[in-house]
């Protein structure tokens, strides 16, 4: 443990989209490799207090920590690549520091003085990003600052950068910027201009860059390098290449190779050791060497966006490697699904998880889509609300309750198999309202469940308003769909398992938040190796 805590920040510019979550990612893989205890948090520049009002469209997929905040999809790489648990102190938006600012000022905190951009929301800043430095809990905490450098809403983030820089010395703060070489095929060549700019435009906030990740899809040779150096005032063995790769999970080999741990490091004043990446690099062996491909059918209603179901895609990854197998995912709106199409649609799959969600569009084909699986026997994950829409199919379809559904989706449904506790009846604001972040979970003894995490408690993350109705337990249980995880604390159904059905889970929790490289999470691993064993009888 280090004396006192070193700060790493990384900014963006030239383009968004740029990936400094997977860069700031990976170099805090190799640090903790080396043995430093490394965190990473993330400031957004945006005025919504977190992510969890924004819908999918606008931000990818609401990734939420055990604490129970709701954050952006970059604190699940994170997760994934440290598998240390995240939580609300690593993610900050603007709306949360004026909130907190506001506040002050409504108790009368600031004596008298006038509220402003500087100090009072630098100084907020800075204490967030500080705060994860109490207790010397950690050795080095990398901060990424979304947006891109000129934007004004980051502003005061490169600011409160600046004076950190400033106050603590550059042997503890090292600012690193992720630019774009863009290539320009007409001319066969790739041009350092843009970054020339951006480090520019850092400087005119009084940042210089210590290090430049250079995002390129070609090699950059020497002289390009010496020309950013030069440029850009930075030392030549600081300009690193970042060339676009196959899978997220090599970057972490490639900034090895391009030592940009050794550069901040040594920028830091710190020991370098050789980073053992052996289980990383095992798990990239298996993830690239399947023995066989598995097909699974991810049916949810934002299916053209990659980002709206991130964790779930990760989760197959890191299953599929578990099991040596490539799993292909094939993603379906439900809203294109319906009794005609339906064996159609879904008949080539080993397998079908049925995505969380919020709201009745699609809700129908994901019905559909159960009764299909639960009578072809083929392996069936649902996840929050599609453990919900299994609920309310085997209600419909095999206790014949007609209309049968979750009161979010029909207010007046005769049967409300899933419905709202008296907790949340009322409650009208939307932000941090739902149930949400870990809860305690008891398996039954002879459960599928209790055999896949080969334990008698678990705890998992929520994010849901909805549960599945007790009262009709009994009805339900007796024709063969069984809660086989109950709520320790609320005794709440968290997991139906059907009988007489090789796969058939759901969990209104999600699991898919709690599964990283090294800890592939025990329900995926289970669905891909029961999808496989699908794949073998076909
Ligand atoms: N809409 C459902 C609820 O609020 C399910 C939410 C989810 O899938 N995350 O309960």
């Amino acid at each position: 443990m280090l004396n006192s805590t070193k700060f790493i920040f990384v900014t963006g510019g030239v383009s968004s989209s740029l990936g400094k979550g997977i860069i700031a990612a990976s170099l805090a893989k190799l640090l903790q490799s080396q043995g430093y205890k490394v965190t990473i948090q993330k400031l957004d520049p945006y005025i919504n207090i977190d992510p969890g009002t924004l819908n999918p469209y606008e931000h990818g997929e609401c990734y939420v920590t055990n604490d129970g905040a709701e954050t952006d999809l970059d604190l699940g790489h994170y997760e994934r690549f440290l598998n240390v648990p995240t939580s609300q102190a690593n993610n900050i938006t603007t709306g949360r520091i004026y909130q907190s600012v506001i506040n002050k000022e409504r108790k009368g905190e600031y004596l008298g003085r006038t509220v402003q951009v500087i100090p009072h929301i630098t100084d907020e800043i800075k204490k967030s990003i500080k705060y994860l430095a109490e207790n010397n809990q950690y050795d080095i905490i990398i901060t990424e600052i979304g947006g891109t450098v000129g934007d004004i809403e980051s502003l005061p983030y490169i600011e409160a950068l600046r004076q950190m820089k400033w106050e603590m010395g550059e042997k503890n703060v090292v600012a690193i910027h992720l630019t774009l070489i863009p290539y320009l095929s007409a001319a066969k060549e790739l041009k350092t201009k843009p970054t020339q700019h951006s480090v520019k435009t850092l400087m005119e906030s009084g940042v210089q860059a210590d290090v430049l990740v250079c995002r390129t899809e070609h090699e950059i040779n020497d002289s390009i390098r010496d020309k950013l150096a030069r440029f850009c005032n930075v030392d030549t063995d600081s300009v690193i290449q970042s060339v676009d790769v196959k899978t997220i999970y090599d970057v972490p080999n490639c900034m090895s190779s391009e030592g940009l741990d050794k550069v901040v490091l040594k920028k830091l004043g710190l020991k370098f050791t050789k980073p053992d990446l052996s289980s990383w690099n095992e798990f990239l062996d298996k993830y690239k060497n399947p023995k066989n491909t598995v097909k699974i059918a991810l049916i949810g209603k934002y299916v053209e966006l990659q980002d709206s179901y991130k964790s779930i895609l990760e989760s197959f990854i890191h299953s599929g490697a578990v099991n040596e197998v490539k799993v292909e995912v094939t993603a379906i709106h439900s809203e294109h699904i319906n009794k005609e199409n339906i064996a159609e649609k879904l008949e080539n799959f080993n397998g079908v998880l049925v995505a969380p969600g919020f709201g009745e569009r699609g809700i129908e084909g994901k019905i559909e889509a159960i009764k299909y699986v639960r009578l072809k026997k083929i392996p069936f994950f649902g996840i929050c609300l599609g453990m919900q829409m299994a609920v309310i199919e085997f209600c419909r379809n095999v206790l014949n309750m007609d209309g049968a559904n979750s009161t979010e989706m029909d207010k007046k449904t005769t049967y409300p198999v899933i419905d709202l506790m008296d907790d949340q009846k009322n409650i009208v604001n939307k932000g941090g309202t739902m149930r949400l972040g870990s809860w305690n979970c008891k398996l039954n003894d002879d459960s599928l469940v209790h055999k896949i995490y080969n334990t008698n408690t678990i705890d998992e993350r929520h994010r849901h308003r909805y549960e599945f109705n007790s009262e009709y337990i009994k009805e339900i249980e007796d024709n063969g769909l069984i809660a086989t995880g109950i709520n320790i604390d609320t005794e709440l159904v968290e997991i139906v398992e059907l009988k007489n059905h090789p796969w058939f889970i759901g969990v209104q929790f999600h699991p898919e938040y709690k599964s990283t490289v090294l800890n592939p999470h025990p329900l995926f691993v289970s669905f891909i190796s029961a999808a496989l064993k699908n794949y073998n009888n076909q």
